[in-house]
């Protein structure tokens, strides 16, 4: 499955099994993402980047980084210190992806503005 930024200049592909996504409402992916950020996940070896020219990383905790452009500001990657998987925005993958969101995490934290979708499970933290 493709996947890049707005601008193009972060381009890649990913390849193997996909989880469904994940949607979390924490206040750092509604900070970088505009809104909640749902992202599918793959091991780091599965993740394969054809252009790069833009991509840049933002230390957003003590224990994670997240990958975005420089260029168009597209939210791309979060990647755990230590972990072998890399999560992935679904907004950034070509359609059609069959995925369908699974969960809901940190909804506590969730935006005051928008009510949660019926149906998917809803953990309060993660
Ligand atoms: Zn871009
Ligand atoms: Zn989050």
């Amino acid at each position: 499955m493709r996947g890049s930024c707005l601008c193009g200049g972060v381009s890649f592909e990913l390849e193997g099994e996909m989880r469904d996504p994940i949607a979390c409402h924490c206040s750092q992916c509604r900070k970088t993402s505009g809104h909640y950020r749902a992202a599918t996940a793959v091991p780091f070896d599965k993740l394969k980047v054809h252009s790069d020219s833009s991509l840049a990383w933002y230390r957003s905790s003590d224990y994670a980084q997240r990958g975005f452009c420089n260029k168009c500001g597209s939210s791309l990657f979060w990647k755990m210190e230590g972990e072998d998987t890399i999560s992935i925005g679904a907004g950034a993958l070509e359609a059609p992806t069959d995925f369908k969101i699974k969960t809901h995490i940190f909804t506590e934290d969730k935006g005051d503005y928008y009510e949660i979708e019926e149906g998917p499970e809803q953990l309060a933290k993660y």
